[in-house]
């Protein structure tokens, strides 16, 4: 790791610096050391940075840096475009930007979908100098023509791997038109460059780009502890639910569940054990869903039910736990999920419950972890299931028990090794179908 300066060695404006001072940020993070001073003499930027890194400072800083410094394209057009793939994302970051434009000209606005357009309308007509959006509704409005992008000096993407999982290629491929000149500034930002469709993405936005990687997105979080349980089945998941309910030291927790039931019922399950607990579902209209979020950020609820909706730009330094109910399809999703947990510093608990429907899942993330998972037990709970066998593989891939928590006996030796008959790791498939053998 290199040496990190504090942030008064990286040349810029006083205003920016003591925003930063007010944050009661000393030093840079690794990948603001390493972006800020890249951004500054005009580079693209190609970064993937682990979750909770930093990463937003590391754009909104430089970005902010030439908006003062650099006389405008354009008297009208935005200068700075921010595209962000969730509005709770968007919502952050905008959060973060509000501080650092304050006692200064630069102007700035919120452009997410839910919320009424004809007012956003009136908003952009004041022409801020930087607009915060998601892809959706910002091109809604570059056809309505609100707004123009020729004077766009520099256009952002945060979560890049993300917006296009949702399917905003086609939005970003008409923002890059709408911003298309030579003296536009591109910086993608994503968790991670192991994905094509990024490459691709990456060669029709940036020019010539400086490549970043500070914490691969598949290196473990060190201040994230991820631990993996079996389940036979939904009850099992529950009783499973309900120990670590009774038995963790949760500050806040967020649970991510596959299904809306399941969020809406597990919310009821959590305040059977005592917790304050709410569910977040994309049935809410957005302002319900911005009273929820706002609600569980000012530590009115301990817990938050959801389904993928939170899983991005939820900044919480509160939330010590998170716990996978189900595991996500997506393994980047994986990786979003428990950075909720372990923010700037503080430390977290990942646990994640695997049943026979989340084993293809578990088998992606292992891939992108590039590692195989161990499986914790909880001593009174444990699972018949270990896993699912391959139709490939003739190795034998043993799975080790972790022993996370030493006060707690570990299961017996037989039922803690689940012996997967998989190929070695990366090729096997699976068939879906029946139990792992256990070794004799
Ligand atoms: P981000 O990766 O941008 O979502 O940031 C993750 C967390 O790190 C946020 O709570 C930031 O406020 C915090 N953070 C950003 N920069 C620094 C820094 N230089 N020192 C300490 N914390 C930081």
């Amino acid at each position: 790791m290199r040496l990190i300066l504090p942030f008064k060695d990286l040349a810029l404006d006083p205003r920016l610096l003591r925003s930063v001072q007010h944050l009661g940020f000393a030093r840079p993070t690794e990948i603001q050391q390493e972006a800020i001073p890249a951004v500054m003499v005009g580079r693209d930027l190609i970064v993937s940075s682990q979750t909770g890194s930093g990463k937003t400072l590391a754009y909104l800083l430089p970005m902010m840096q030439r908006l003062l410094k650099s006389r405008a394209l354009s008297k009208q057009d935005a200068r700075a475009l921010i595209l962000a793939p969730t509005r709770e994302l968007a919502k952050q970051v905008y959060a973060q930007l509000r501080l650092l434009v304050a006692n200064t000209p630069v102007t700035a606005a919120l452009i997410v979908g839910g919320e009424n357009f004809n007012d956003q309308e009136k908003i952009l007509k004041r022409q801020p100098a930087v607009v915060v959006a998601t892809p959706g509704r910002f091109v809604d409005h570059l056809e309505h023509k609100t707004l123009f992008l020729q004077g766009l000096e520099m256009l952002i993407l945060d979560e890049a791997d993300r917006m296009l999982d949702l399917g905003f290629l086609p939005q970003l491929t008409v923002i890059n038109k709408a911003a298309s000149h030579r003296l536009r500034q591109t910086l993608l930002f994503s968790a991670t460059l192991d994905h094509a469709e990024v490459d691709n993405l990456a060669l029709a936005l940036l020019k010539n780009p400086y490549r970043i990687a500070v914490g691969a997105g598949y290196q473990q979080h060190q201040d994230i502890e991820q631990q993996f349980f079996l389940a036979d089945n939904l009850s099992h998941k529950e009783a499973l639910l309900q120990h670590f309910l009774q038995q963790q030291d949760i500050k806040q927790l967020i649970m991510f569940t596959a299904t809306r039931a399941d969020a809406e019922r597990l919310t009821g399950v959590c305040e059977a054990a005592g917790f304050t607990a709410i569910a977040l579902s994309g049935k809410l209209a957005q302002q319900q869903r911005n009273s929820v979020m706002q609600q569980f950020a000012t530590g009115k609820f301990q817990v938050l039910v959801t389904t993928d909706l939170a899983s991005r730009g939820l900044d919480l330094l509160q939330v010590s736990h998170v716990i996978n109910f189900d595991l996500p399809k997506h393994p980047e999703e994986y990786v979003h999920r428990i950075g909720r947990t372990g923010r700037a510093g503080a430390k977290g608990q990942a646990l994640s419950l695997v049943g026979p429907k989340d084993w293809p899942s578990l088998q992606n993330i292992e891939k992108f972890l590039r590692h195989a998972v161990e499986f914790s037990v909880v001593e009174d709970l444990p699972a018949r299931f270990s896993g699912i066998k391959t139709l490939t593989g003739k190795t034998k891939t043993e799975r080790k028990s972790a022993s996370p928590d030493k006060a707690r006996r570990p299961r017996p030796a037989k039922a803690v090794n689940a012996k997967v008959k998989s190929a070695p790791f990366f090729e096997g498939g699976d068939d879906g179908s029946g139990p792992v053998r256990r070794k004799k």
